[in-house]
């Protein structure tokens, strides 16, 4: 009877990295995807682009981002961490590039991280069976002795790891099967909810702006501390990085404000726009500027401002200036809520972390049973946090194997 070292469970970031590390270790290790093929969801991350982890912060800076849980992962941290992970892909030949601190493939293409990952699991001789979904796990002795596939085939093993992630952007491309057979084996699962999602907004006219990315401006929560960056319009709303962070801690009701030039004045930007009508007297108000905001946002602060969009530049007075200064640098949006699991990029909860050993990811209550990834209850900010915490949790359970 053929039987693994380890039998994985989900072939996505988390369950691949296991599957490399044990097989680097000699392990014979079988890794089993429900999908046609593994790491459907890491092609989608990124927009594309797969952004792999975030260079330069401590590791307890790093942690930080996945908030009161974070201290959770310093031990796994510690073996294998952001560095750990860039010597991972550049001593195999992987090139990376670094952008603000967010760590890409230098291709900037998620199939060519999905294609060194095949390789690398080719290489390291795991056996990968896609197309079959596990659907049972078998006990002998109080352990697991196996697992069964949709079609009845059994698989041996002596450690068998969960890393089914969690119920985000299911899409058919994941599913959350991982929860309920990690219930049955007495494992506890906190509320999960949908985290890091885009902001659907009460504003209508967004839809016009559908596609726009607004670079480098305030983003302001009700009363809150402004912050800056890029935000995506969307047809529904608001999104892109910042806003999936913010979306943490927005709630229905509340209200965004957005500032187009955060790094000016109110007085310096009415100067301005004062100076400018001048040198363009005869010119409509739109096209003047359309030059200065993004094009399809012009002719919406020109109509907040109670201005007709073709009126000349010579017939704007200081009270119309005034208003558009404030809807410059003061645009309201009302939050109606946040998009679901459907849009979400990550799960909130999951695998009660009391229930986990900390450095080798093993369950505290079944003696060879492992979990990692988006299944176990971690989520982090945006920016390549929770791909990396994929990667060390399946790292550290492949040397404790
Ligand atoms: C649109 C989008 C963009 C993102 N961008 C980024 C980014 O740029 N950087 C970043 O850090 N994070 C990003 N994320 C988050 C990141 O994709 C997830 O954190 C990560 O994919 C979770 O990995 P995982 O291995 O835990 O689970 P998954 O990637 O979900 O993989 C789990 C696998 O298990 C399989 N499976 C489930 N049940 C079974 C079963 N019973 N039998 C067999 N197989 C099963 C599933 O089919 C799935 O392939 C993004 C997420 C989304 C949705």
């Amino acid at each position: 009877m053929l039987k693994y070292d380890l039998c994985i469970i989900g072939g996505g970031p988390a369950g691949i990295m296991a599957a490399i590390a044990s097989g680097e270790r000699n392990k014979k290790v079988v890794l089993i995807e429900k999908n046609e093929d593994i790491g459907k969801k890491l092609l989608l991350t990124g927009g594309g682009r797969c952004n792999l982890t975030s260079k330069g912060l401590t590791k307890k800076e790093f942690v930080s981002k996945f908030g009161k849980q974070g201290d959770f992962l310093l031990s796994s941290m510690s073996l294998f961490g952001p560095e750990e992970l860039i010597d991972f892909f550049e001593k195999r030949g992987f090139s990376l590039k670094v952008e603000e601190g967010k760590v890409y493939p230098k291709s900037e293409n998620s199939k060519d991280v999905l294609n060194f990952f095949k390789s690398e699991l080719k290489k390291n001789k795991v056996t990968v069976i896609t197309n079959k979904e596990v659907s049972d796990f078998l006990f002998k002795n109080k352990k697991i002795e196996k697992v069964l596939l949709t079609d009845n085939e059994e698989i041996f093993a002596d450690n068998f790891l969960i890393a089914t992630g969690g119920k985000s952007y299911p899409n058919n491309i994941s599913s959350f099967n991982g929860y309920a057979f990690s219930k049955k084996m007495g494992h506890k699962v906190s509320v999960l909810s949908p985290a890091l999602t885009p902001i659907e907004i009460r504003e209508k006219w967004i839809s016009v702006l559908k596609g726009v990315t607004l670079k480098d401006v305030g983003v302001k929560l009700n009363n809150e501390k402004e912050i800056r960056g890029d935000v995506l319009c969307t047809h529904f709303g608001l999104s892109g990085p910042l806003i999936l962070n913010l979306s943490q801690k927005v709630k229905s009701k509340d209200k965004i404000f957005l500032d187009l030039f955060p790094k000016k004045r109110s007085e310096d930007l009415e100067k301005e726009l004062l100076e400018l009508f001048d040198e363009n007297i005869k010119k409509t108000i739109n096209n003047v500027l359309i030059g200065r905001l993004p094009l399809k946002l012009a002719p919406v602060i020109i109509n907040f401002s109670g201005i007709d969009k073709n009126e000349i530049c010579r017939n704007i007075n200081k009270e119309q200036r005034k208003k558009l200064v404030k809807n410059i640098k003061n645009i309201e949006f009302n939050v109606v809520g946040l998009l679901g699991f459907e849009k979400a990029m990550v799960t909130k909860g999951g695998i009660l972390l009391k229930e986990i050993d900390a450095k080798t990811l093993k369950s505290k209550l079944v003696a060879n049973l492992y979990f990692a990834g988006e299944i176990i209850d971690l989520n982090g900010e945006s920016g390549g946090f929770n791909l990396q915490m994929c990667f060390t949790t399946g790292y550290a359970v492949a040397q404790s194997i």
